[in-house]
């Protein structure tokens, strides 16, 4: 495009296992989807540390079978929960990287960087994988980008969707907005057909992607994309139809060969690579091999696997999303037959089963395929944030209303949940509810704040809590009112008032559990940005050394191809013969760190007046040869 546009900004979907990057063209009015440096619309979501750098991307993934431990990815799966959180506990199992118990119960990841042991937060991988699509976007642009949207699932919880925020900050973005990853692909979806609907067109997104499920019923009117219900699951997707698939073969292996390589994380990590292909090619063929080469102890693995036998492996996850297609419905009170397009978005969308229960559900409907499922968030995403950036003039016209996924209140006497917004209420919004105190003469109430839909408080997520004091001496039933606020984000604030004397007594959570604090953030932009500084050293010197290679190369071949053409005197092969030796130990140092960039560069320099003679007459003679 190579348009200069400061105010820019851009959609990110940062995916479990993919993610994909857009902006708004106001010349061409239409959205671009972003392709990286390989030519992808998406990249993985990896990010790997070595002795010599940092790797974000697919350089990252490539060099994953090699150096497991230090290979990131699922950053998604960790952001906003807690080490103790059962989920993690099983995820780890399978993980090749280390992740251990941090302050307040934050799972840390745990990689060897620059030959030092280093404790990372998930925010700061997903900021790591910001940064990557934001210098995508940035080469595109071929101008800074600062702001952009960037999706969650739906079925997001109130900590995920800070430490999403926080992940954004890290990276040094202003997000504008956090939008849910099904709505933002109705976008992409419902522009087209709007149009068309003189009535409320009903559509139903069905988000399978890498690491998490979410569904969301919209209506859509004229400019109106209104959000009716949504529902999910966060830790369901393709890398769980992978590890059963992984955990079939290190079974068969055990069999065959009596090894167990469920505890060898190279092992694994290069079996669930093959796993990942044949789930894919699964979904056009009906069997295929499984093949890795050395497998374990110089043992080959090939075997074979049915599309049935991979069904069967994971047909209770299928059946799970279906249930979950049906509550959403139900939640939203609207029958299957009032739905008029049920689109298919994510990755895992295009497994032929997974299609065939979701046709068999909505009797034999039709699913739209038009949209391209690994493309449409991000798409979404850039329309948003398009309008959200004020300056852009042919964006096309939208109003926005997502709901909230899970219910939010707080605790009565007796661990009672007493619900004050309930789930799948349209957001912004805010909300008052009294209470009262149940004690003579309290003067503090403790709040917590929960999210979830059981009766039982203690059995949701404690948001946090916090304590309303200078409450008058009286007999129990004195008044309090605490309000619930939940922003565009999704993001919930909460603020408790005394009431009984009139004076204003208010408190906000700000710091809630888990949630990293404003020095912490401060202390990660810093060393985010000294990350990208460490990158740019080691191209430089990367740089540096290639063309000291390129340099050692041609002055060879000069002395080589002498007598053929160049003609060159006795005292010039000398000079050349002792510039090869410098240059080759220059090099050799340089591998070993023991030279600084500058010195490298330095006699680069020093190398180009030296030989700009004899270069140009190689480089003649090359373009003869
Ligand atoms: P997303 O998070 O939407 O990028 O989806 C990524 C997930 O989709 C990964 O788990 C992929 O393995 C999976 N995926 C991509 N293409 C296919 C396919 N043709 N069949 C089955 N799964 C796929």
């Amino acid at each position: 495009m190579g348009k200069k546009d400061e105010g820019c900004a851009i959609g990110i979907d940062l995916g479990t296992t993919y993610s994909c990057v857009a902006v708004w063209n106001d010349q061409q009015r239409r959205v671009d989807i972003i392709h990286n440096e390989q030519g992808n619309p998406i990249t993985p979501s990896y990010v790997a540390f070595t002795d010599d750098q940092r790797l974000i991307g697919l350089a990252a993934k490539n060099q994953a079978a090699t150096n497991p431990e230090n290979t990131v990815f699922d950053a998604k799966r960790l952001i906003g929960r807690k080490y103790s959180d059962p989920i993690i506990k099983n995820d780890m199992m399978l993980w090749p990287f280390k992740v251990i118990a941090g302050v307040d119960d934050k799972p840390m990841i745990v990689v060897k960087y620059h030959g030092k042991e280093k404790h990372l937060f998930a925010e700061e991988i997903s900021s790591m994988v910001l940064t990557k699509m934001c210098e995508i976007a940035e080469t595109y642009l071929e101008s800074p980008v600062k702001n952009a949207v960037i999706t969650v699932p739906a079925y997001f919880n109130d900590s995920q969707r800070k430490a999403t925020i926080d992940a954004g900050t890290i990276a040094g973005l202003n997000v504008k907005r956090i939008i849910n990853e099904p709505t933002a692909a109705a976008i992409a979806y419902g522009l087209d057909k709007r149009s068309d609907c003189k009535k409320p067109r009903n559509i139903f997104i069905f988000d399978l992607g890498g690491g998490t499920f979410d569904v969301s019923l919209l209506s859509i009117k004229g400019k109106d994309f209104k959000v009716k219900a949504t529902a999910g699951n966060t830790h369901l997707g393709g890398e769980d139809f992978d590890n059963r698939m992984v955990n079939y073969f290190v079974e068969e292996f055990k069999r065959k060969s009596k090894l167990d390589i469920s505890g060898n994380p190279k092992a694994l990590r290069r079996l669930r690579s093959a796993c990942e292909r044949a789930k894919r090619t699964l979904s056009s063929t009906t069997c295929t091999t499984v093949e890795v080469d050395c497998l374990y102890q110089g043992i080959d693995f090939c075997s074979s696997i049915t599309r049935a036998r991979f069904e069967e492996l994971n047909m209770d996850m299928f059946r799970e999303c279906i249930e979950t297609v049906d509550r959403c419905l139900n939640d939203a009170k609207m029958d299957k037959s009032s739905v008029d397009d049920v689109v298919l978005v994510g990755g895992s969308s295009r497994i032929p089963k997974v299609q065939e229960l979701l046709q068999e559900f909505f009797k034999g409907k039709d699913l739209c395929k038009s949209i391209n499922p690994d493309e449409a968030v991000a798409y979404g995403a850039a329309v948003q944030a398009a309008l959200l950036s004020g300056s852009i003039k042919n964006v096309p016209n939208l109003v926005l209303s997502d709901v909230t996924p899970l219910s939010l209140g707080t605790s009565l006497k007796g661990d009672i949940m007493s619900v004050v917004i309930p789930r799948n209420t349209t957001i912004p919004v805010k909300k008052t509810k009294g209470y009262m105190t149940v004690k003579d003469n309290q003067t503090s109430v403790l709040i917590a704040v929960y999210e979830g839909e059981r009766a039982i408080a203690s059995d949701n997520n404690l948001l946090g809590s916090f304590v309303l004091s200078g409450i008058p001496r009286a007999p129990r039933g004195n008044g309090h009112d605490i309000c619930f606020a939940i922003d565009e984000n999704g993001v919930l604030t909460v603020s408790a008032k005394e009431q009984t004397t009139g004076s204003k007594n208010e408190i906000t959570i700000t710091n809630d559990k888990g949630r990293l604090s404003t020095q912490e953030i401060k202390r990660l932009v810093q060393e985010a940005e000294s990350y990208l500084a460490e990158d740019k050293q080691f191209l430089r010197k990367a740089n540096a050394m290639n063309s000291l290679d390129d340099y050692i190369y041609k002055m060879k071949k000069a002395l080589k191809n002498d007598c053929i053409n160049l003609k060159l005197s006795s005292k010039e092969k000398e000079k050349i013969s002792s510039a090869i030796t410098k240059a080759t130990s220059l090099l050799d140092g340089g591998n070993n760190k023991a030279y600084e960039i500058q010195v490298l560069e330095d006699y680069v320099k020093e190398l180009e007046i030296m030989f700009k003679p004899i270069i140009a007459k190689i480089d003649l003679f090359s373009s003869f040869y």
